[in-house]
């Protein structure tokens, strides 16, 4: 029997099986529990990359598994002519955690998705064309997404993308204020970059961007899919600085770790186009009964369990050990940063990144790097981590970075 390396070779991505293969990562995965994945021979990995950021509540949260055990005996999914009774929960609990007044929230299965909603409601809500993003940023990989989306390696091979769309550098107030006119529809940004390595930006910049925004009669679409959902110690990474997007965008940790799911949330102006075409944008599996009792249930596990400190205090213990690594490995690693549990380190180049990965394999413990920056190597591990698994993990760091710097010495 063909053994499930070779049937990626011959039946999924060849690339990505040479990738895996090189990193150290080509065993297959067999089932997972909190904190830790476990190979087919039982070897326990620390997930310290989750997803990426799916598994805030750690694998299989067992209120969460419970809440979707109970509706796929009862109802999976959805006549989509009866009313979802559990999509109409999904979005009132939604509406009652997220900042301001985004009432309503269109339920879908990905970031990506959930970001083509948000660009067209922005278009059709305020006639205008044109979207503003930030250099290096990551929405997904969708066409209207990869629009917007900031690396140049994933979008040349689909070019012409959407048009009136325009990239400017992340965390720079005049040259955002210089792109935004009377033809913006919106600006959509991450309140921290995830795929491009963690860049936390000023923080004057998301509160001029509101600013700039509102002056111009543009929206401002933050695209939480990787920060929201107590990943960086709040609720949303936004509440760091308390800006009111006017379309959020949700993904990742939405389903619990569970399911899919995505959304993107406004208020009640906007959702204007939804009265006079109720029709008008759709999807035959979001929102799906599955999907919003896991939705609903780690939203209930964010607050019991009081994941925003959890996540602060974690991330915390994690940013301090790493830094210290840092200084004692002066020589290789150029940064750490990072808010709550979505951590970068920032290595000279790519390869040396990579090394380092190997090292953490080795030592059990999975972390990658950004789509948009292989550069930096992230740590998002759930917020339910122990602080004797932070331990670990830091343990593992320092093997890690003794090993590089060993390889670095006999090649150099
Ligand atoms: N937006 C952000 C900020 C992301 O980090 C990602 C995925 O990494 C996406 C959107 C795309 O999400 P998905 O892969 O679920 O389409």
């Amino acid at each position: 029997m063909a053994s499930v390396y070779e049937l990626y070779e011959k039946h999924v991505n060849p690339g990505w099986a040479k990738l895996v293969r090189f990193m150290g990562l080509d065993r297959a995965e067999h089932h997972a529990e909190g904190c830790l994945v476990y190979d087919e021979d039982g070897v326990a990995f620390l997930d310290c990359l989750g997803g990426p950021g799916v598994f805030t509540a750690g694998h299989r949260h067992p209120a969460i598994v419970a809440a979707v055990h109970e509706q796929l005996d009862r109802m999976p999914l959805s006549s989509h002519l009866l009313l979802n009774p559990v999509q109409a929960q999904a979005s009132e609990r939604l509406a009652a955690v997220t900042p301001g007044d985004l009432q309503y929230s269109f339920l879908c299965n990905s970031g990506a998705e959930a970001n083509e909603g948000a660009l067209k409601l922005a278009r059709a809500s305020t006639g205008r064309p044109g979207f503003v993003s930030a250099i290096g940023g990551f929405h997904g990989k969708t066409l209207g997404a990869l629009s917007v989306s900031g690396r140049e390696v994933y979008r040349r091979p689909f070019e012409p993308l959407l048009s009136g769309c325009v990239l400017v550098p992340f965390g720079d107030v005049d040259a955002l204020a210089a792109a935004v006119n009377q033809d913006t529809a919106a600006v959509l940004l991450e309140p921290i970059q995830g795929e491009n390595g963690i860049i936390v930006p000023p923080d004057e910049y998301l509160p001029a961007a509101r600013e700039i925004c509102s002056e111009a009669g543009a929206l401002l679409i933050l695209d939480e899919v990787q920060t929201g959902l107590a990943r960086t110690g709040k609720w949303f990474a936004c509440q760091w600085c308390d800006v009111e997007p006017d379309i959020l965008v949700l993904g990742k940790a939405l389903g619990g770790g569970v399911m899919p799911a995505g959304a993107f949330m406004a208020g009640a102006e906007l959702w204007e186009v939804f009265a006079e075409n109720p029709l008008i944008h759709s999807s035959t599996f979001g929102g799906n009964p599955l999907a919003c009792a896991a939705l609903v249930a780690m939203l209930r596990v964010i607050e019991e369990e009081n994941l925003c400190d959890a996540a602060a205090a974690r991330g915390a213990q994690l940013q301090g050990r790493l830094q210290e690594l840092k200084e004692r490995f002066a020589e290789l690693v150029l940064d750490v940063r990072g808010r709550g549990v979505l951590v970068g380190v920032e290595f000279a180049d790519a390869d040396i990144a990579g090394l380092f990965i190997a090292g953490l394999v080795q030592r059990r413990v999975l972390a990658a790097y950004g789509l948009n920056n292989p550069k930096v190597v992230r740590f998002a591990p759930p917020a339910v981590i122990s602080e004797e698994q932070v331990e670990q993990v830091a343990a593992a760091a320092d093997g890690a970075l003794q090993q590089t710097a060993e390889v670095l010495d006999t090649i150099s």
